[in-house]
């Protein structure tokens, strides 16, 4: 998708502090931390929100789970404790329109998030 901002960090077209990536995933700091870590778990491939995963995406999402796990380790925020996030659509508050998971973590999260 020519326009997708996210599409074009996965491309390298536009910067982004990257803290992993593989075939299927990249992952970096958003751009406006809400948390002193908040990363982006993102498909490389275009799905606009979970209203788009289909069951043959069933892989990839076990995948995304995975990496955050991964990611959650590498950040030393495990043990501590961490939430993850996917806002779907407008009333979800979803603001980029390719599919993607926030970890949050490094302080203590409020419930419910309002
Ligand atoms: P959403 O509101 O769609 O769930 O989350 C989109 C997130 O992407 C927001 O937290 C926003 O700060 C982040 N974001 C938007 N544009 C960029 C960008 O160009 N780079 C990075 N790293 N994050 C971005
Ligand atoms: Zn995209």
């Amino acid at each position: 998708m020519s326009d997708c901002i996210f599409c074009k960090i996965v491309s390298k077209e536009i910067p982004a502090n990257l803290v992993y990536e593989d075939d299927h995933v990249i992952a970096f700091h958003d751009i406006s931390p809400t948390a002193p870590v908040h990363v982006l778990v993102v498909p490389k491939e275009h799905i606009e929100s979970l209203n788009h995963i289909t069951h043959e995406k069933k892989e990839l999402l076990g995948h995304i789970h995975l990496c955050i796990k991964e990611i959650a380790e590498k950040l030393d925020i495990s043990e501590s404790g961490y939430r993850v996030v996917n806002n779907c659509g407008k009333q979800g508050g979803q603001t980029v329109g390719h599919i993607h998971f926030h970890l949050l973590g490094g302080r203590q999260l409020e419930w419910p998030a309002g």
